[in-house]
């Protein structure tokens, strides 16, 4: 059995990783594009911040390491063809050469690329890049990218266009490194995968950090600066109510979320689905015979909506671990996302698990949202903080659709979501949340979590309805 996997990060190395678990018999090939496997690019922003001291720490596990394991790794090849009828890949070697590898079983895990928006600068013949001080981010080869332009042309200044997670952990990385940023972001709220309740709160502190936060703000075009100023780049955008405005910088970052990258497995015939991913069962089968695939390339199952697209590194690499196990003559499935995620925004940390409203009513379902607040240990013990949560619960049953979190980052948001994600994993009702059995000690908590007093805020509300 030679299980051939396409792509060296979280999906890739996943599947290898488990082929080799379930049976330390099989020949296993992991095809990667670039030289960095199983490097941890969620670490980047830290990396580029400085607190990550050097960027062969981001690995999750060394080449050595993964070669120990069994696995055969071959670098800075790409993979160009499937050849689905007669199992074999073709792939373009580091010296140009074109060669067949052949496969019993192949896992495509060819991931995302970055979303390059239509911004006058950004495209064509004369589009500006790395060279200039623009940069998009995704592997490691953007970080280094990145990296360059901050330590030859030591850039006072930034704009980084977008407010996602990513965009918001390289605000701190840049602040970090003493630039001054101005963070441009079209829709009216930063972080958009939280209500505007909670983004609002994210905007205060990287306004208080700093931070130049333009929100409802469209970027038209990136340029050089007119000559005779001091900073490199002009960026022009236009506000909401239609007004221009202009900002002068040395370094412009691009992170406006990420597309499949489904060339490969599209032009051998595989399906695409939700947003042009990769069609696949719940098994990580695609429409190919023996081809299966994970990661940022597919489309996710998403528990309560069914088929979406959510590309998380969380998400890659259960789906990875799935693809490999099957690949070998398993029978697993992926349990699906719920869309769980976490960020840290300088001292604050935003998360959120499952539905909010609008998506809940897209999926056919009446749903409540209650915001609250609680203490995350007993507030009479020193050092205590409020967590600012949504609830959001389905009124004709009860059950739990989804939670928002934003509160210090010594708050313990991150677990706190992770309770939430597993009540609605689990299909519980809002008011079920009370009955867990949660750990108390005042340092720490409270007789109630405040997961708990969320849960009972929404109850609350939704009877008097
Ligand atoms: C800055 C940053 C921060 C992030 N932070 C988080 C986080 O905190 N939490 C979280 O859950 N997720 C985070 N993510 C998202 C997460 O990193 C991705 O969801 C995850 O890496 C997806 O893994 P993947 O294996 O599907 O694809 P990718 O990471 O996109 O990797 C694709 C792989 O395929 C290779 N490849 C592509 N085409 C070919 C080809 N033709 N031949 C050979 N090889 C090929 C590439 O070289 C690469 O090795 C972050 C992403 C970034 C960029």
């Amino acid at each position: 059995m030679h299980l051939v996997a396409i792509g060296g990060s979280d999906a890739g190395i996943s599947a290898a990783l488990r082929a080799r678990e379930v049976s330390p018999g099989c020949e296993v090939t992991v095809v990667v594009a670039d030289a960095y496997p199983n490097f941890s690019i969620c670490g980047i922003p830290y990396y580029v911040s400085g607190e990550v001291t050097h960027w062969r720490n981001l690995a999750h596990r060394s080449i050595f390491d993964l070669e120990a394991i069994g696995m055969g790794l071959r670098l800075q090849t790409t993979a160009r063809r499937i050849d689905v009828a007669a199992r074999k890949l073709l792939v373009t070697t580091p010296d140009g050469r074109g060669e067949l590898l052949a496969y019993d079983k192949l896992v495509v895990g060819t991931g995302a690329v970055p979303v390059r928006p239509p911004i006058s600068g950004l495209d064509g013949p004369a589009a500006l890049g790395a060279g200039d001080g623009v940069h998009l981010l995704h592997s490691m080869g953007d970080t280094f990218a990145i990296m360059r332009t901050l330590d030859t042309a030591s850039p006072a200044s930034a704009v980084i266009v977008g407010a996602g997670y990513i965009g918001l952990e390289m605000a701190e990385a840049l602040v970090a490194r003493g630039l001054k940023v101005v963070q441009m972001e079209q829709l009216p709220e930063v972080l958009p995968t939280v209500d505007p309740a909670l983004g609002a709160l994210v905007h205060a502190q990287l306004a208080g950090h700093g931070v130049e936060v333009l929100t409802g703000t469209a970027v038209q075009a990136i340029s050089p600066a007119p000559a005779g100023g001091q900073a490199r780049l002009r960026v022009e955008a236009v506000t909401a109510g239609g007004d221009a405005l202009t900002r002068d910088v040395d370094m412009v970052l691009v992170v406006v979320g990420v597309r499949p990258d489904t060339g490969l497995a599209a032009d051998a015939g595989a399906e695409l689905g939700f947003k042009e991913a990769i069609a696949v069962d719940r098994g990580m089968a695609t429409s190919l015979p023996d081809v299966l695939a994970a990661g940022d390339c597919v489309v996710t199952h998403h528990r309560l909506l069914g088929e979406n697209y959510l590309p998380l590194g969380t998400t890659a690499h259960k789906q990875g671990r799935v693809a490999g196990e099957n690949a070998l003559g398993g029978n697993r499935e992926f349990a699906g996302s719920l869309g769980t995620q976490v960020v840290k925004i300088f001292d604050q940390a935003a998360a959120r698990t499952g539905l909010r409203d609008h998506e809940a009513a897209a999926a056919g379902l009446d749903s409540l949202t209650v915001a609250s607040e609680a203490d995350d240990h007993k507030a009479y013990y020193p050092g205590s903080h409020r967590i600012a949560m949504r609830f959001t619960g389905d009124r004709a049953t009860g059950r739990l659709l989804g939670v928002q979190l934003f509160g210090h980052r010594h708050a313990e948001v991150a677990k706190r979501i992770d309770i939430a994600a597993t009540a609605i994993f689990h299909g519980m009702a809002v008011e079920a949340l009370s009955d867990l059995d949660l750990s108390y000690t005042p340092p720490l908590g409270s007789p109630w979590d405040a997961i708990q007093v969320g849960a009972q805020a929404w109850t609350r509300q939704a009877r008097l309805r």
